[in-house]
């Protein structure tokens, strides 16, 4: 038992760190080569981001292997392909984003916390000048949390599994591009999207150059709300 669970915690880990090196290699590419004449030169990965990212990826492979133990044993309420509605598949996604990005957006203003921040969240926030790297550089109490969540959807959501890895590969995607420098990018990064409703790499910019705002992850929803928007 412990054996395999070693084994399938290592397997799942080389599969982050290829998943980590494809999406920071893509965003190297995408910064250096997507704009020339932009004003400012492409950001270098910083060390500390890339030994966080490293480190924090065995929390995450720990808790995958962790949960896929737990669903060979039926405890999960993922579901096989073509087992439920049709409909649960959509609607699971984008449910399960939206509950994604109220909790996070709750838990993230708690992490800035002066209390909690130098134990949870500081490391996050190393590089002023985030890069792709930044997007999976977490302390292991943060990465533990986060992990938290992505088990406990599996254990309470109904969800077929193809739609649990699209959230977990729409997590992976995003981050990386919320943590872009919008100067590298095509002009339509550079405003949030969607009529400001979709959060971006300028939108979360802002919150690593003034911690105090833009909260959110996905959506600025809650910042709107709440009034943590930063109106500049
Ligand atoms: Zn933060």
């Amino acid at each position: 038992m412990l054996r395999s669970l070693v084994a399938l915690t290592a397997g799942l880990y080389a599969i982050l760190l290829v998943r980590t090196l494809v999406l920071t290699g893509l965003a190297a590419v995408v910064a250096t080569a997507g704009s020339p004449a932009a004003p400012t030169a492409p950001r270098r990965a910083s060390g500390h981001d890339i030994a966080l990212s490293l480190g924090s990826g065995w929390v995450f492979a720990l808790a995958g292997a962790l949960l896929i133990a737990a669903d060979g044993r039926g405890l999960t309420r993922l579901m096989a392909a073509g087992t439920g509605p049709w409909w649960l598949a959509p609607l699971g996604f984008a449910g399960a984003l939206l509950l994604q990005d109220g909790l996070y957006y709750g838990l993230h203003r708690l992490l800035h916390h002066h209390h909690l921040y130098r134990w949870l969240h500081r490391g996050h926030h190393h590089s002023r000048q985030p890069t792709a790297w930044t997007a999976f550089a977490f302390d292991p109490a943060e990465a533990l949390l986060q992990s938290a969540f992505l088990v406990g959807v599996a254990l309470l959501l109904p969800l077929p599994r193809g739609t649990y890895l699209a959230l977990l590969l729409t997590m992976s995607l995003w981050a990386v591009l919320n943590h872009l420098d919008p100067e590298r990018l095509p002009a339509a990064f550079r405003q949030p999207w969607l009529g400001r409703w979709l959060i971006g790499p300028a939108h979360h910019g802002r919150h690593h150059r003034r911690p105090g705002c833009n909260f959110g992850l996905y959506f600025t929803l809650w910042d709107r709300l709440c009034g943590t928007e930063d109106q500049t």
